[in-house]
């Protein structure tokens, strides 16, 4: 299967279901986006900052990207521009950085909590009282150029799908109540970002409204080193 005939199966089966999908492009070639694109994706998601910026110089400019992956405090200003929403967001730092920047390009950038789910130690992440510190704290509630619109999460990367039921039912459980006390009157905030090649569909029936695909739709990812922007 090509990478367009993947590209429609994928996207009509979540939108069937009333869920976006995030193609995820990161290590994958100009050439093999623009089959995707031409296919009709318009959303592309990218883990690292200079991937993105130097492949939406290049690519059409009706492309929303999105930065799924952890995201430095000191990284912020290269996507500022033009990121379409940061799925990663993991501090009260960070949220801060992303709204000095978001100023500084007179933008409103759409964010995402991310919140830890997975029973792993390697997967970035707020903790459920983490998330509810940010959400009360002054500095947060001072910040007129971020908006969040929902949370991400990763599930346990295992074949147990019962663990993953469980990681993504809370999430949502979760989401529920945040949106009953923080976000009660905008209707901005109803995305959960959740799933991934192997457990979308876990995902989606647990509530996702946006899943992130990147192998089941481009094929095996080839590693690739990029030079680090900030190194000189
Ligand atoms: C790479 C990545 C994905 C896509 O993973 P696949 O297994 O290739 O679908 C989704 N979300 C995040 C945060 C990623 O880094």
């Amino acid at each position: 299967m090509s990478i367009a005939d993947n590209l429609k199966r994928y996207k009509s089966e979540v939108e069937s279901d009333g869920v976006k999908l995030i193609a995820v492009s990161k290590t994958q070639t100009e050439e093999a986006i623009r089959e995707a694109y031409d296919a009709g994706q318009r959303i592309f998601g990218e883990n690292h900052v200079q991937e993105m910026v130097e492949k939406e110089e290049k690519l059409p400019k009706d492309i929303e990207w999105h930065l799924i992956g952890h995201l430095q405090t000191n990284k912020v200003k290269y996507i500022a521009p033009f990121v379409k929403l940061i799925h990663g967001v993991d501090s009260l730092k960070l949220l801060q950085e992303i709204n000095k920047q978001a100023l500084k390009n007179k933008r409103i950038i759409d964010c995402l909590l991310q919140v830890y789910i997975a029973d792993e130690d390697t997967k970035f992440g707020l903790g459920y009282d983490e998330v509810i510190e940010i959400l009360r704290s002054e500095e947060f509630q001072e910040m007129k150029n971020v908006r969040i619109i929902g949370l991400m999460g990763i599930a346990t990367n295992t074949k147990n799908e019962k663990q993953i039921t469980i990681e993504f039912h809370e999430l949502k459980v979760f989401f529920d109540g945040i949106k009953a006390s923080f976000f009660r009157k905008e209707d901005s905030f109803k995305e959960i970002s959740t799933g991934m090649s192997a457990d979308y569909k876990i995902a989606i029936e647990e509530g996702s409204t946006m899943v992130r695909i990147g192998s089941s739709i481009f094929g095996k990812r080839i590693i690739k080193h990029f030079k680090n922007l900030s190194a000189n």
